[in-house]
């Protein structure tokens, strides 16, 4: 047994407490019980469990100090961004001290003729490119969800978002970063500038779902601002049509900057809440963006219209003007929020599949569905064959609660069946992580299995996150204070 394992969560005491207050100042600790709900769960709604005690550091030696106490008295500690995970990687497995980084939220460099910026990872998403406005630069990574999202929490997750069709994910955008260790100490990967020598750890540490460590400051790389856009929206009878297109799209060697696919359920949503003139009877809609020179960009959007119309498409619309272009993305990025509109409760699945066998999953998702009495609404990043279906549901009902549980396991059993994978961006967290036996041998998990311990042996940092527990690979199994509790099972 690990001393995590065997760590009482009472060992948050009031005498702790205070020395986290010493550290942070008596406003950046919360303790109560009231106070500690908010943190109980991320955007995975369906497990929860509060953390004995939230603290939110200022600075990276804060950080640094808070992790140090947190191992002498050998209590579990998490980071956690703007919550939006929906994986679960928030989840305070073992109850401990969960480390709020939302304070440190500064831009702390910004070099244009070098192409890069330096921010603390509190940073909203949105808050960099909204800086850079008028630069002629940007950052490239842009979830749908930036506009609360932390850049710490993507570098963590390695998000993506819908200009990944084009631009990669978080990966191809961090330079380097400063990062607390597990056991407490402060260092460098990469830096500013591209290609530093030695092991890639920066690569390393990016989509390591915070269990290598905290990271505390990012180096991140700017990218030129597309001289020209043209974006559209294909309106289709059918989502098998949809998908359809899009095969035929990238099959004939365009890369659109963007291409997002929202089927009906959303189309629906999204017109009652915003009231955006989607038509209402569309079984989808595609949002294509393409970008690049001016020359080239009409030649590519004639290209992507006659697909569209050979694959079916009632219409295609062009954004006229900046205005008409920014309604089109307000509408896809707002598509979460409208859901609230649809049922008290969801779940967002996250599974890859080859991008010609999207028609299959879809068929599949919509007859999973049915078959669990769930109703199932999509929009996703379609042209990386990154499936989101998000499965409509109301917590309070064990039942409904349990269909959901299997409908989604079944949705990404089929798509590692189809040669994809369970997670394109939101990660495993604790959500996913009995599909990693799954997805890896025994082999490869005992790989990752030795570089966590390399970073993190006693597992105080992150634990219960994306490795499979003993039953699976050897990673110690981490019990639940209170217990854990998956929604109202
Ligand atoms: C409406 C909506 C739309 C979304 N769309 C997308 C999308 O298009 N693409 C996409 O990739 N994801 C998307 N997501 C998922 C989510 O927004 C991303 O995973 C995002 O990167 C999480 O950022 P966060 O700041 O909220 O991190 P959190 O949710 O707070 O944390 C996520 C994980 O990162 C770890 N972490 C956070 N900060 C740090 C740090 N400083 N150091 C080390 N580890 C840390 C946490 O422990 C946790 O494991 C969406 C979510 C929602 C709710």
């Amino acid at each position: 047994m690990s001393a995590l394992a065997d760590a009482p969560a009472h060992l948050v005491t009031a005498a702790f407490l205070d020395k986290l207050r010493s550290i942070v100042g008596d406003g950046n600790v919360l303790a109560q019980a009231e106070e500690l709900l908010v943190y109980e769960c991320d955007g995975y709604v369906v497990e929860k469990q509060t953390p004995d005690a939230v603290v939110f550091p200022t600075t990276t030696e804060q950080v640094s100090q808070i992790v140090k106490l947190c191992n002498a008295h050998h209590i579990p500690f998490v980071p956690r961004g703007a919550g939006t995970s929906l994986a679960g990687g928030c989840l305070p497995i073992g109850g401990g001290v969960m480390l709020a980084l939302t304070r440190m939220k500064q831009i702390l460099e910004v070099s244009v003729r070098d192409r890069y910026a330096v921010v603390q990872p509190g940073l909203v998403n949105v808050h960099l490119t909204q800086r850079l406005k008028g630069t002629g630069y940007h950052y490239a990574p842009d979830p749908s969800s930036q506009g609360a999202c932390t850049v710490g929490g993507n570098f963590a997750t390695n998000s993506g978002g819908p200009h990944t069709l084009k631009y990669g994910v978080t990966v191809n955008h961090v330079l380097g970063a400063e990062v607390v260790l597990p056991d407490g100490s402060v260092v460098e990967l990469g830096g500013p500038v591209e290609d530093s020598p030695g092991y890639d750890l920066t690569g390393l540490f990016v989509g390591s779902e915070g269990t290598l460590g905290i990271c505390t400051k990012l180096y991140v790389r700017l990218t030129r601002d597309p001289a020209a856009y043209r974006t559209m929206l294909g309106v289709f009878e059918t989502v098998d049509d949809a998908t359809q297109a899009i095969s035929s799209i990238i099959g004939a060697g365009i890369v659109p900057a963007a291409l997002e696919l929202m089927d009906q359920g959303i189309v629906q949503a999204l017109e009652q809440a915003f009231h955006f003139g989607f038509p209402l009877d569309a079984g989808a809609v595609l949002l294509i963006e393409v970008d690049g020179l001016e020359v080239a960009v009409d030649d590519e959007a004639e290209r992507i219209t006659t697909l569209c119309l050979a694959n079916m498409a009632r219409e295609v619309r062009r954004a006229k003007t900046a205005q008409e272009r920014q309604l089109l993305w307000k509408c896809r990025k707002q598509a979460f929020g409208a859901i609230g509109r649809l049922s008290p409760s969801y779940c967002t699945q996250d599974g890859v599949v080859p991008r010609t066998r999207l028609p299959e999953i879809l068929r599949f998702i919509t007859d999973c569905g049915l078959r669990h009495n769930i109703r199932i609404v999509n929009v996703f990043h379609a042209g990386d064959g990154n499936i989101h279906p998000i499965l409509l549901f109301d917590e309070r009902d064990k039942e409904q609660v349990e269909r959901v549980l299997k409908a989604s396991d079944e949705i990404l059993e089929k798509c590692i069946d189809l040669g994809g994978s369970v997670t394109g961006e939101h990660g495993i967290g604790v959500e996913k992580i009995s599909f990693m036996n799954k997805l890896f041998t025994p082999e490869d998990l005992a790989v990752m299995q030795s570089i966590h311990d390399c970073f993190n042996p006693d597992g105080q940092c992150s634990p219960g996150k994306m490795l499979p527990t003993s039953a699976g690979c050897g990673n110690e199994y981490v019990p639940r204070k209170n217990p854990g509790r998956k929604a109202s099972l």
